[in-house]
């Protein structure tokens, strides 16, 4: 007798779906990620995979009909899908099929199949667990893959030759490393193999779907187990050479650099235990890109990478831009930071003046704990010493960003006095001098010269007023 999985399907919603089969007089079985899930006892996905031995959008549209009220259901004819959001819930549809697929396209031919041709048709052995919701058989498990040994054994594994499912389909090359990231398995080293020989076929997937896996590669917990697996295969320098760019140490003249890549993956790691931010995971696999282009040897100094930062960030835009990423405030909130990444650092090797802190405070605005997350993590050496004295380093600007921010309040920072009341103070009309102005008033706080406060800068202005030759026309002091 199979396993049975009663427990997996208590929810109502599978009550209904039983309901609506037996009206439709054919069979159905919830499939995939839900059942994975469950029995690995992670969070219980909310989107449900259901196979009809039937017509999916038929058995989706008599699922909404039992469910009082509006049920709002999303038909896609083409792919023979239809989706239900019922209460928290997405739940998917589909006839079970056959599938076969022509060379140069990820679309396959389908004609309609079985339950276990729509097994075979699923990339992993342990996404092609069905549990069924039919009412002779209720809750039991169908496995002709063992994939169950397979989650026990943590184990992707491919239900036919892997060189043909990954061939058939290359975004499951993505796919396996993700689930190997994600839930911490291993790859079958005959899949591994199979992955390898068919890097190239990668060509043929969008970006959108690459980056998908991408994002949730980033955000595992370890995710240097699934850049290292990326980078083994050889996808990692099809998708992003800039990281793969980064390998390797050069020595001259008995002078060596850290391994930029492997250090990147060790910071992305570090900031995964402190933060679920992706895009903040994004500016840690990226802070360093700018040094491949800009490292050079110098007999003096030895390895540099002058302006790294700045060229860094400028690359973020033409990655995004070639992955097709979004071009908004995330893409800027990711330049930013690999921009400012080295800021703190430096603020940290010398005296920490308060000004230097208020500028800080001034350039990052709301990002300025990002920041230092981000720098935090960007702490690799394996010299006990030397990590003490960085990190206490960041404490102590910790520390003065905490005391400059609340004596200053320099964050999101607007000069206490605006153009117009430069214009009026002095009867001018919009000129360069209110320009300069402005940007006195402006140095004048960050330096610490003056308080920032509306009096203070009110002053300075007339000063820097007087100076440029211009008289008020009535004191409003
Ligand atoms: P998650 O929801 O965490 O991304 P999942 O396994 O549920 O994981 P989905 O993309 O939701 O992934 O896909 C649902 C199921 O559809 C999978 O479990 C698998 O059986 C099947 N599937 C998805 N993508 C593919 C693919 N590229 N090739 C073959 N089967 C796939
Ligand atoms: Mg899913």
């Amino acid at each position: 007798m199979s396993k049975q999985y009663i427990q997996a399907v208590q929810h109502p919603v599978f009550e209904l779906i039983t309901k609506a089969s037996v009206k439709l007089g054919i069979r159905s079985y919830v499939i995939g990620g839900f059942v994975r899930d469950y029995i690995l006892e992670r969070n219980v996905p909310k989107d449900i995979d259901v196979v009809a031995l039937g017509s999916g959008i038929n058995l989706a549209k008599e699922v909404a009909k039992l469910i009082p009220g509006q049920t709002k259901i999303s038909v896609f004819k083409n792919f023979g899908t239809a989706m239900i959001r019922h209460q928290d819930l997405e739940v998917e549809f589909v006839g079970a099929r056959k599938e076969s697929y022509a060379a140069d396209s990820r679309k396959p031919v389908v004609e309609d199949g079985s339950l276990e041709d729509d097994q075979n048709r699923r990339d992993f052995t342990i996404n092609a667990l069905a549990i069924s919701l039919n009412e002779d058989d209720y809750g039991s498990l169908l496995d002709p893959f063992y994939g169950i040994s397979d989650l026990e054994r943590k184990l992707i594994r491919t239900p036919l030759d892997p060189d043909i499912t990954y061939s058939d389909d290359p975004l499951r090359m993505m796919r396996a490393i993700r689930f190997a990231s994600q839930l911490n398995f291993k790859i079958e080293e005959e899949s591994f193999e199979a992955i390898k020989r068919n890097v190239h076929r990668i060509e043929i997937i969008s970006n959108e779907r690459i980056i998908d896996e991408l994002h949730k590669i980033i955000l595992s917990d370890v995710p240097s187990e699934g850049f290292k697996l990326l980078y083994e295969t050889g996808l990692l320098s099809k998708i992003l050479p800039e990281l793969t760019n980064l390998q390797g140490i050069e020595e001259k003249e008995g002078q060596t650099h850290k391994d930029n890549f492997w250090h990147t993956l060790e910071v992305v790691d570090n900031i995964a235990k402190n933060t679920d931010n992706l895009w903040l995971r994004w500016a840690a696999l990226l802070h360093d890109i700018g040094k491949a282009p800009t490292k050079r040897f110098d007999k003096k100094i030895g390895w540099t990478f002058h302006t790294h930062e700045f060229v860094g960030s400028k690359m973020v835009y033409t990655l995004f831009k070639r992955l097709r990423m979004p071009l908004n405030d995330k893409m800027k909130y990711v330049q930013k930071l690999v921009m400012m990444s080295s800021r703190p650092i430096v603020l940290a090797q010398d005296i920490v003046t308060d000004s230097a802190v208020r500028r800080l405070i001034f350039d990052a605005g709301n990002d300025i704990e990002d920041l230092m997350i981000l720098c935090e993590a960007d702490i690799t050496t394996k010299n006990p010493r030397r990590y003490k004295k960085y990190s206490n380093n960041f404490k102590i600007v910790r520390q003065k960003i905490s005391e400059v921010e609340q004596r200053d309040q320099v964050r999101n920072f607007q000069p206490p006095i605006s153009g117009e009341q430069i214009m009026e103070t002095f009867n001018i009309k919009p000129s360069r001098e209110i320009g300069l102005i402005k940007e006195a008033i402006k140095e004048a706080i960050l330096e610490g010269e003056i308080p920032n406060q509306y009096q203070d800068a009110y002053d300075y202005m007339l000063k820097r007023g007087e100076k440029l030759g211009l008289t008020p026309v009535n004191d409003k002091k």
